[in-house]
């Protein structure tokens, strides 16, 4: 993310303190954006974070102008406030976390370590193993491409092989995202998805990881991807953000 999300010291130019119609009247969608940030299950601390960041950066932030009265990247703005962190040449940036944090992408379910136990269904009896399992691999959704884990013991290998082959025959589509994405619901104006693609794609290349990607099945939006058995969330609203396409990209200029 080099330059862009590293931006902490902003040539600051002296601000002439202006009033600006509109600004706090709540007539804009501010206050009714940042009610629904706390109602809304999804969220993260992270993804609260940064959107209530922004959206006060952008409806809210008395020096959200340069002297000309021209609004100030909200990149230049977030990475001042957010800050870095830690020694040497390569600091870390908040604001890549907090991007990089909501990234769009398909996360499995989380297994406690008391529910590992063997699910190989046994002959003699009704039922399952239900020994300590040791390894373990997938059944996949074949309308989601979701995955679950199914869990095996040291005895039942021969059983958990077959469940590979299985799953290496039958992969299934790519996986509808579960997690992150809520930035862009919050935020994003048209016509900018694929610039809020790119920065979520910054932010990994930041965080060293070379392996995400955009999904060109589903977007970045959260509120677009569909949920099996719910009715789509009906496009709300969204606060219009002054987060134009220039401000996305050209974080240097
Ligand atoms: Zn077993």
């Amino acid at each position: 993310m080099g330059a862009a999300l590293h931006l902490a010291h902003v040539q600051q130019a002296p601000v002439r303190k202006r009033k600006r119609k509109g600004g706090g009247s709540g007539g804009d969608g501010y206050d009714a954006l940042v009610a629904r940030v706390y109602q809304d299950q999804r969220m993260t601390p992270e993804a609260r974070e940064l959107i209530l960041l922004l959206a006060w950066l952008s409806a809210r932030d008395p020096d959200r102008y340069d002297t000309d009265g021209t609004q100030i990247s909200w990149r230049k703005r977030a990475s001042k406030i957010l800050g870095e962190y830690g020694p040497g040449p390569r600091r870390g940036s908040r604001l890549a976390d907090l991007v990089y944090a909501d990234r769009p992408r398909y996360e499995d379910k989380h297994v406690e370590w008391g529910q590992r136990v063997c699910a190989a269904p046994m002959i003699r009896r009704a039922g399952l193993c239900g020994q300590h399992a040791t390894d373990r691999d997938y059944t996949v959704d074949q309308e989601t491409g979701w995955r679950t884990a199914v869990w095996y013991c040291r005895r039942h290998e021969p059983w958990g092989r077959d469940l590979r082959a299985q799953r290496l025959a039958n992969p299934g589509p790519e996986p509808i995202p579960n997690a992150g994405g809520l930035i862009t619901s919050y935020l994003m104006a048209e016509g900018q998805e694929e610039a809020w693609a790119r920065l979520y794609k910054e932010a990994a290349v930041w965080k060293i990881d070379s392996f995400w990607e955009p999904s060109k099945t589903y977007g970045v939006v959260a509120d677009n991807w569909p949920t099996p058995g719910k009715d789509p969330i009906p496009q709300r609203a969204r606060l219009r953000l002054v987060l134009g396409g220039a401000d996305l990209e050209g974080a240097d200029a």
